[in-house]
């Protein structure tokens, strides 16, 4: 698991800083790991928990429903058929998070983080060719995961290795935040010592090749997808010196690596059969991910250009498609607006007899209505059936999204409770979907409902692990209900028990965590 997050996967600049916090004498700040000889499940969560509460307040943490949405589609199958083989054993499935987290970051990396955490950046999901690939990377890092090979690694070759990662995570996101104070202190030498300590052993690589392999395949993904995925970084790996494929220096593709996957795959393997829908769908989240790792002025425009290009109708139909919204997206983020509504509607016409295709273009349009101040526009288009009580949570974020920008209207009051309905539906059912609180807030002071917006302000900080930020939000409305004094609102009196209660549980954990640090000192 972790090799992948070694501190390869972080820019240079981010590793010369972790390195530094590394000659600090920090341990004390991260959680208990027991006696050292080996790390608990709970153990392991709770250095996952810190770590992943660093990058949830990290800038370059991306909230993008679309793309979730797409890397949870992936994720799911895989997790499932690592259950039904057996490595993913109940009490690990219990205990971990086996949550992803999106990063705009454009080096092509996937690293998995104690706790079962899995960070994705967008330089992979824009750079694999199919779902197959993706899937691949993805359930090798999952065997990293349920072979226990942090552990495994702590044990074996430094006692207090769990210190040295969770110090290089946290240490590496702050130096992300102020790039310059990292300096040059650390010589490369330095950085290379502890990258080899760091790895995982050539044993465990082959093992998750292999167990990943099978979960990848029982999933149901193509076989092929995996010896593609290694087939394109060998390719790229001229690409290496700049930084841009970290993946590959934690996972050196040794031809003997490749050759187990060819024979895995064996001679009469089926050929990648990738159905014209998934082709057309991946392309569009593919290059929605590349716009938004955020490659700088002028890949955008060439992207803009390709989509104009006299050679345009030339390329493939998925090279189209991606072209179409690739430029639509980059016009809209220019605000040339009419030039985006151009780009949308050649690409809906070149999906629609697809209908995956096309509610992905359709969503972009939404968003696109949005952005360009349209809410009754995006409502139009994402056109939902009231009748249908579960929308997907993409359509669900942008119909909140539109709801709140609507003009304050009599009209528009039974819109607004009935989507207030469905987000506190929807948070009831996924407590832990801070995005959804956030909705939740805006929603509910949109509606004049105070106390449940500063509640639902509340758990979004509690679902990020920031206790002493919910606690402040909840203690905020307590004060709030005193001076205003309760019963004015049918909701009022349900909403402060709820509050008090939710005061009750934070205060607990905020004991209970300071008694653990205390321990460590
Ligand atoms: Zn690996």
């Amino acid at each position: 698991m972790f090799l992948n997050m070694k501190p390869m996967g972080w820019p240079a600049v981010m590793l010369s800083a972790a390195l530094l916090l590394l000659a600090l004498p920090v341990p004390a700040q991260l959680p208990t790991l027991g006696d050292h000889s080996d790390m608990s499940l709970s153990a392991e969560r709770k250095l996952g928990d810190r770590i992943a509460r660093e990058i949830y307040h990290d800038p370059d943490y991306v909230n993008d429903p679309v793309l979730s949405e797409y890397l949870q589609g992936i994720w799911a199958p895989l997790l499932a058929a690592a259950q039904l083989r057996g490595e993913l054993t109940p009490e690990m499935a219990e205990r971990y998070a086996w949550v992803t987290l999106l990063i705009r970051d454009r080096s092509v990396n996937a690293f998995a983080l104690p706790g079962g955490y899995m960070g994705v950046h967008l330089g992979l999901m824009g750079l694999v060719a199919s779902r197959d690939e993706l899937a691949s990377v993805l359930a090798h890092e999952i065997s990293h995961v349920t072979q226990r090979h942090i552990s495994r690694l702590s044990t074996q070759q430094a006692r207090n290795m769990p210190w040295i990662i969770g110090a290089m995570v946290l240490g590496a996101l702050a130096a992300s935040k102020s790039p310059n104070a990292a300096g040059a202190l650390i010589t490369g030498g330095q950085a290379a010592a502890i990258q080899s300590q760091l790895n995982f052993s050539r044993d465990m690589e082959r093992e998750a090749d292999r167990i990943g392999f099978n979960v990848m395949t029982q999933a149901g993904y193509q076989p092929q997808g995996f010896v593609s995925m290694f087939e394109k970084l060998q390719q790229s790996s001229r690409l290496n010196d700049n930084g841009t494929y970290p993946y590959l220096r934690s996972h050196p593709l040794t031809t003997e690596r490749i050759a187990d996957m060819q024979s895995r795959v064996g001679a009469g393997a089926v050929q990648v059969i990738t159905s014209s829908s998934q082709a057309l769908g991946h392309a569009m989240l593919a290059a929605r991910a590349r716009v938004l790792a955020d490659p700088g002025v002028d890949a955008l425009q060439a992207w803009v250009d390709e989509a104009s290009s006299p050679q345009f109708r030339e390329l493939a139909p998925h090279r189209q498609v991606a072209a179409l919204y690739a430029a639509a997206m980059v016009a809209a983020k220019s605000r040339d607006f009419p030039k985006a509504q151009s780009k949308l509607q050649a690409l809906m016409l070149q999906v629609k007899a697809d209908a995956a295709a096309s509610r992905t273009a359709k969503l972009l349009g939404v968003e696109l209505a949005l952005q360009e101040g349209e809410p009754r526009r995006a409502l139009v288009l994402l056109s939902v059936d009231p009748a249908i009580d579960r929308l997907p949570r993409p359509e669900l974020m942008l119909l909140s999204q539109a709801v709140q920008r609507l003009p304050v209207s009599a009209s528009g009051q039974p819109l607004l409770v009935s989507t207030l309905q469905r987000i506190q539906t929807w948070v009831t059912q996924n407590p832990s979907d801070a995005e959804a609180w956030h909705e939740l807030a805006q929603l509910a002071s949109a509606s004049g409902q105070p106390l449940r917006a500063l509640r639902a302000q509340a758990e979004v900080q509690a679902v990020k692990y920031d206790y002493p930020g919910a606690l402040d939000r909840l203690k905020a409305a307590q004060e709030f209900a005193r001076q205003k004094g309760l019963g004015n609102q049918a909701g009022d009196y349900i909403d402060a028990s709820i509050i008090d209660t939710r005061l009750r549980q934070l205060e607990v954990q905020i004991k209970e965590a300071s008694r653990e640090q205390a321990l460590q000192r």
